[in-house]
């Protein structure tokens, strides 16, 4: 997630960013299978909104990377 100009949902801009936090991993479900490393699962970033409580997960720019390779994974849209 490179920027995030406001809030979808109440369109404020009381935005926070979290630290990468693991998207699977011990008894939890993998939230983004076969994007990570060798090293495990790969990582969110997490943004919540101040104002309302929106809570996103971004994938980092390395697993979206690996999309288009991925098997996992369907594309549903044609557009960019
Ligand atoms: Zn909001």
């Amino acid at each position: 997630m490179d920027s995030v100009a406001s809030c979808p949902n109440c369109r404020g801009g009381n935005l926070f960013r979290s630290q990468p936090i693991s998207a699977g991993g011990g008894y939890a479900p993998n939230y983004l299978p076969g994007l990570g490393g060798f090293f495990g699962a790969e990582k969110f970033e997490v943004v919540l909104c101040r104002d309302c409580g929106l809570t996103r997960f971004f994938a980092r720019p390395q697993a979206r990377e690996r999309l288009a390779e991925a098997k996992k994974w369907t594309r549903i849209s044609a557009t960019s």
